[in-house]
This record gives C-alpha cells, sequence and structure tokens, in this order.
C-alpha cells in the first residue's frame, strides 16, 4: 500500500550513504530494508487500513480526559460528555501522556521517570532537487565534541525530497534559507549542502526544538488491571536516532503478551543507545545510566569498524534498524574485532 503511494524500499545498507564521525559507512547489498516516504503519507495509510476493519470503531475528534477505575482495575476511559468501558485500556497518546499523573489521582502509586536532555533541535523542508544523488538517502552524523551538527537528505514520494537539518547540545538550526544552508555547509560532509543549495522548496521549514528524553518506569509499579501502554507514552526518546516508530510497532506487537513488564523491555537498549551518544555533550542534562561508558566505546568501534568490515557494517544496521537484538553483536568474533581496534586505536 505504502509503495503503491509511492513509498520507496531502500536497502539501508546499499541506497543510504552514511557518514558516521570518523568516515563513511560501506555501501553493499542487503538485506536490511527501510521505507522512505513523508509522515503524512504513512499516517494516512495506516488510518486507510485501519478503517477496513469494520470491527474497530474510530471516534474522531474525542479527547480523553481521565480513567475510570473499579480497585485495582481499569474499567475505561472519561471522554467529556461520556464513559467508554473495555476489557482492555491501551495508551498510546505519545510523548504528552496524562497516564502517570491519572494513576497517582486514582491511588496506584507514582510513577517514577527519567528524563535526558540534549537540547536537541530540528528544521526540516520538502524540496524538488535539480539534480538527484545516486543514493535513496544521505545520513550525516555528528562528530562530538567538536560537530554538533546532523543532516538527513532521504527521498520521499512524487518525485521530493525531505532534507532535515538537526542539531545537539542547544546548537539549533536557523529557520531562514541562508542560515539553514550555511548550517547544512558545516556537516561534516559537504553533499547534503551541495544537492540542496539549488533546490526548489515545496513546504516552508519546520521547526521542533528541545526535545528530550523520557522513560516511565511502569515496571516498578502494581500496575492496575486491563491497562497497557505502548510507544511514546511509554519510552520517547530524543529523535536524532530515529528509533521512535518502531519502539511503538514493536510494543504494540508486544501487547499480545499482555505483561507492562514485556513491553517495557522492548526500549530497554534504544534507552540506552540514545542516552548514552546524548551524554557525549556537554549541556546534556539528567540521570545518566551506569553503563554509559561501555556503550559509547562499543558504539564507536561499531561505527568506525562500519566503514570498513563489511560483516560489523551489516550486523551493527540490523541492530540499529531493530531487526536484531544488541546480543548479536556479542559474538567472539565481532568482539574480537572490536578489541582488536580499540587496542590498535590506543596504541597508535
Ligand atoms: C521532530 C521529530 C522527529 C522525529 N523523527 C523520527 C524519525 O525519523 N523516525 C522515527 O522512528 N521516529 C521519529 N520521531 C518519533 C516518532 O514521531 C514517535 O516515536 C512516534 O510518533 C510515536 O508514536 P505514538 O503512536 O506512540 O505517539 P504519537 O505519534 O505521538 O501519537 C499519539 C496520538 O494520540 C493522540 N492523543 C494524545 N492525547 C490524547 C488524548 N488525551 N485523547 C485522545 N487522543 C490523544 C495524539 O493526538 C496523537 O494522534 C520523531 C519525533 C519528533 C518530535
Amino acid at each position: 500500500m505504502l509503495l503503491a503511494r509511492g513509498a520507496n524500499k531502500i536497502d539501508f545498507i546499499n541506497d543510504v550513504r552514511v557518514r558516521f564521525p570518523d568516515g563513511w559507512s560501506l555501501n553493499f547489498r542487503s538485506d536490511v530494508y527501510t521505507f522512505t516516504c513523508s509522515r503524512r503519507l504513512l499516517e494516512d495509510v495506516i488510518l486507510e487500513e485501519v478503517r477496513k476493519h469494520k470491527n474497530i470503531k474510530i471516534l474522531d475528534g474525542r479527547k480523553v480526559e481521565g480513567l475510570l477505575a473499579d480497585n485495582d482495575r481499569i474499567m475505561g476511559v472519561k471522554l467529556n460528555d461520556k464513559s467508554i468501558y473495555g476489557d482492555l485500556i491501551v495508551d498510546a497518546s505519545g510523548r504528552n501522556t496524562n497516564t502517570p499523573r491519572w494513576l497517582e489521582e486514582l491511588g496506584f502509586g507514582k510513577v517514577r521517570v527519567s528524563r535526558i536532555n540534549s537540547y536537541v533541535g530540528y528544521v526540516t523542508k520538502i524540496i524538488q532537487l535539480d539534480e538527484e544523488p545516486e543514493c535513496k538517502s544521505i545520513i550525516i552524523f555528528p562528530k562530538p565534541p567538536d560537530n554538533p551538527r546532523m543532516g538527513v537528505l532521504l527521498k520521499i514520494e512524487d518525485q521530493k525530497w525531505m532534507v532535515g537539518a538537526l542539531g545537539i547540545n542547544k546548537n539549533y538550526p536557523p529557520t531562514d534559507n541562508d542560515g539553514f544552508l550555511n548550517y547544512l555547509k558545516m556537516l561534516e560532509d559537504d553533499s547534503i549542502y551541495k544537492f540542496v543549495k539549488d533546490s526548489k522548496p515545496v513546504s516552508k521549514p519546520y521547526s521542533y526544538r528541545e526535545i528530550g528524553s523520557k522513560r516511565y518506569h511502569y515496571e516498578e509499579i502494581n500496575m492496575p488491571k486491563n491497562l497497557l501502554i505502548i510507544g511514546d507514552a511509554g519510552t520517547s526518546l530524543n529523535p536524532l536516532y530515529g528509533q521512535g516508530m518502531t519502539i511503538a510497532a514493536l510494543t504494540s506487537l508486544a501487547l499480545r503478551k499482555y505483561d507492562m513488564k514485556e513491553i517495557v523491555k522492548v526500549s530497554n537498549f534504544p534507552w540506552l543507545l540514545g542516552t548514552s551518544e546524548d551524554f557525549r555533550w556537554s549541556a546534556t542534562e539528567g540521570e545518566k545510566p551506569i553503563i554509559t561508558k561501555f556503550i559509547q566505546w562499543l558504539v564507536h568501534y561499531l561505527m568506525l569498524l562500519s566503514t570498513e568490515d563489511k560483516e560489523i557494517a551489516y550486523r551493527f544496521a540490523r541492530v540499529i534498524q531493530m531487526l536484531d537484538t544488541p546480543t548479536s553483536l556479542l559474538k567472539p568474533r565481532i568482539l574480537f574485532k572490536i578489541l582488536y581496534k580499540s587496542i590498535i586505536s590506543l596504541l597508535s
């Protein structure tokens, strides 16, 4: 459906040029596929698919204003004009969820929250390019501690491209055209700038600021029966690392287990990966996970080796895309390559 409407199915290793802090990741054919399209197209297609199910009733334009509880059980939700009861209540209301406050008011206790803010800012535009790159996407990562700028250029539907300038550590990209282009020029590589400088704007620039990471520890409380929380309402991450939609999808699948502790587990590694990278920057605030240094060390060498070793580039891409769990990286061969590289780097 997405493809029929113009989305692109791309091989993440072959069709995407990824500039890690120390060089370009290798490109070769793989089975690591991803889709690129506008958010509007993605959400339209999902909604159309949901509407095909006759047993699903969508109440448009309604706001949930509270939970209905009976002893240790959530019975339903309150809307402004009526109440709805159900056997299972799922909170999928995104990063501004009210569930922790409502649970506390209903006497279920306080849900501990971890917050980490690396002061990220985004500016995104849809454009048309005169000259298109041979690849389907270019991603240029920041290089800590000196270059906090990141850039993304990706092909969406209808011969259009989306360009994003992302800054971390309070380095917010400007929205005016000259400032935006100048920001792209200052990325670790200027290839995105070169493609975008003579492009035709299709949309105005959209700006988004200070999107921190937030994680509610539902695994620590006695959850009321019949209530589960998925997606950003449970864990919302700094969007720089592009994991949010996959977590939302995987937590939806985990609903089958009917256990909040199992749903929480889905975001354990993405949380560690994202927040460890955040702590490479001096302005980052929040509670630092104890294994941050180890994750930073591991990710540094995985990125470095992805520029020269096909096996690592492939394994790391599968983990970033959340197709494999991080334990797939803990194989003796891979650990040996990482250790060898780190010893060589220390000695040189
Ligand atoms: C700037 C930015 C860029 C991002 N880029 C990426 C990316 O490249 N890749 C990626 O994977 N992720 C990205 N993300 C993260 C991604 O958008 C989220 O992780 C994802 O949308 C979470 O899905 P969700 O369904 O949990 O929540 P949401 O998509 O936020 O949906 C929540 C829905 O609930 C509705 N709602 C809220 N409160 C109520 C209420 N009281 N009653 C009724 N309805 C309610 C909202 O209107 C909304 O429709 C980005 C996020 C931001 C902010």
